[in-house]
């Protein structure tokens, strides 16, 4: 077949591009993708047990995008599920967001209703505040608390899974954090919250299943003897790796993943159980039964151990959201756009920037809209 496209990476992007040009346009479309498995860094597939794990950490669907939600639903049915998580301060476990019942658990019966009363009095009740504003109250209960949950948790975590101070990252990833005024302790108010019912790998498959789409993997960019071939590449892999690195490295943050099985039904009570204390190397840990709703004696959880990024031996996760790193991002983006005739650079590693996967969805319609349908 002699395609019109070349789309590098088979991950969420790559995969929703090829799609629409696939049936939009009526176009022969190439993806490769370098690994030997479609799906991104949302690939999952079963263990030695039989248990669906997600093999580049745990991810949870959730959405606000009635277009990204229709557009999936074509290729996957849905369990519906909601993400929760435990925070382990001390001995104790706490909801995470932090909420009415992290302050019970926390505190005295007295001080919680004391702080309580008071943040109910200056945010109403059910409301999700970012701890950023409630550490600038004025009220002496609520700076406190807002003191309390920063410097116990919030900073811990921080420097562990960045090894950066908060001062340090964009203060947007500050203001992100919430506090739950109430006893919600959904981690996700979405209006779309589920899980494909097959997994990720199935949908993506039948996303790539279609006459003008051929996949190619174990395939990289530079494999492509002339890409000049193709009317246009659509490049969704690291934008610095593309310009061979000309003006260095973007950081990011990576992550090992500990996989440990267990020959007991269930191990923890939620899905993801949170750790900010130094006491503990790993950040998180995840039981993907919780998430997957499988029926297996055993159970299957993956640890995370936040580490530096090297090219040469392990992957991008994280793109490091600091001033810095966003002006050396620009002088990829400036020699980006000196090319986007023959080549587009779109998704979490060519834009440098972190997309939930409903993101990644999205970014990758309305490239096709804009820059694909209408020209
Ligand atoms: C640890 C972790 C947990 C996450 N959890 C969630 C979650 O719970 N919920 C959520 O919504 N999102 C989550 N995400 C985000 C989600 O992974 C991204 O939204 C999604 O992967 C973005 O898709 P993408 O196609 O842009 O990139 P990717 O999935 O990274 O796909 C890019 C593909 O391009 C390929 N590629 C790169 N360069 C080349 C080359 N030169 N030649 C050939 N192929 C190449 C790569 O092999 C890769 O398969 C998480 C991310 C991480 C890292």
């Amino acid at each position: 077949m002699k395609y019109s496209y070349l789309i590098v990476g088979a991950g969420f992007t790559g995969a929703t591009v090829a799609r629409e040009i696939a049936e939009k346009c009526n176009e022969p479309v190439l993806v490769i993708d370098r690994r030997n498995h479609i799906s991104g860094n949302a690939f999952d597939q079963n263990d030695k047990n039989g248990i669906l794990i997600h093999e580049y950490g745990p991810h949870i669907f959730h959405t606000n995008s009635l277009q990204v939600w229709e557009f999936l639903s074509r290729f996957t049915e849905w369990n519906p599920y909601e993400h929760r998580v435990l925070g382990q301060v001390g001995k104790k476990l706490i909801p995470v967001p932090f909420n009415f019942t992290s302050i019970e658990t926390l505190f005295s019966s007295k001080e919680a209703d004391i702080i309580k009363e008071h943040l109910l009095e200056e945010h109403g009740s059910e409301t999700k505040v970012p701890i950023l504003n409630l550490l600038e109250s004025k009220n002496r209960f609520v700076k406190e608390l807002a003191d309390y949950v920063y410097n116990n948790i919030f900073f811990n975590y921080t420097k562990k899974m960045w090894d950066l101070e908060p001062q340090e990252l964009d203060p947007q990833l500050l203001s992100r954090v919430p506090i739950q005024i109430g006893y919600d302790d959904r981690y996700f108010h979405d209006q779309y919250q589920a899980m494909p019912k097959e997994g990720y790998t199935k949908m993506f498959q039948k996303i790539l299943n279609h006459p003008n789409i051929e996949v190619k993997l174990d395939t990289r960019f530079e494999d492509i003897s002339d890409p000049n071939e193709f009317k246009k590449v659509i490049y969704t892999g690291p934008i610095d790796e593309f310009f061979d690195y000309r003006h260095g490295e973007l950081p990011y943050r990576s992550i090992r993943f500990e996989f440990l099985n267990h020959d007991t039904e269930y191990k923890q009570k939620v899905a993801t159980m949170n750790f900010p204390g130094f006491e503990f190397q790993h950040t998180r840990m995840t039981e993907f039964k919780h998430m997957t709703f499988q029926k297996n004696p055993k159970t299957t959880l993956s640890r995370e151990y936040p580490e530096a990024y090297n090219s040469k031996s392990n992957l991008p996760y994280y793109p490091i959201p600091t001033k810095e790193n966003k002006k050396l991002f620009q002088k990829y983006r400036n020699d980006a756009d000196k090319v986007e005739e023959r080549v587009a650079f779109v998704g979490r590693l060519a834009d440098y920037q972190y997309f939930n996967m409903d993101q990644a969805v999205a970014r990758g319609l309305q490239f096709f809209k804009k820059e694909l349908l209408s020209k």
